[in-house]
């Protein structure tokens, strides 16, 4: 099951703005109010005050992604990527929230370290280290640094301890 979220902020809308050269209104399709004519013609400028917005098309999405890593089990003390990646598109996202992880530890394994990192801007949003050696849900914590345009996020593990293995077997992204 999951939940629609639907975003009025993010809606694609149609407006009608008042052109003065013109002198006339104009309808003209947007995400954010416009700031001028859409029509050619040399002076673009509207009288913001008679924009008004005609009707939402609002941009109707899924709230979470479960992601399945295409290299489940990391070995490395270094961290190493996932290979799941996850597109943060700005258009139909406000930011992410949380990340959960379904993974565990073997016996030779002390800990494992899971970073959600930002690719497009090289920053780490979050990381966790986590120590259970049977299958659970780990819960990263709240995101307080979601990017605020799109990027690229790649999911990362590096585990602490000789002969040391972690398995990964589902990340969960949530957003709203
Ligand atoms: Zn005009």
């Amino acid at each position: 099951m999951y939940t629609l979220y639907i975003n009025m902020n993010n809606a694609y809308k149609l407006y009608q703005v008042y052109c003065i050269e013109e002198g006339i209104f104009v309808k003209t399709h947007s995400f954010t109010d416009p700031t001028e004519c859409p029509n050619d013609h040399p002076d673009k400028t509207i009288d913001t005050n008679q924009t008004t917005i005609i009707h939402y098309r609002p941009i109707i999405s899924n709230t979470s992604q479960t992601l399945s890593p295409k290299k489940e089990t990391m070995s490395s003390q270094n961290y190493q990527d996932l290979q799941c990646d996850f597109y943060f598109n700005k258009l139909i996202m406000d930011r992410i929230t949380n990340v959960k992880v379904i993974g565990y530890i073997n016996n030779k394994a002390t800990s494992y370290d899971v970073r959600t990192f930002d690719v497009t801007h090289n920053t780490e949003i979050i990381s966790d280290t986590l120590t259970n050696a049977s299958k659970e849900v780990n819960d990263l914590g709240y995101i307080e640094t979601s990017p605020t345009e799109d990027a690229l996020i790649e999911f990362h593990v590096k585990v602490t301890g000789s002969g040391g293995k972690a398995t990964i077997e589902n990340i969960m992204v949530y957003y709203k």
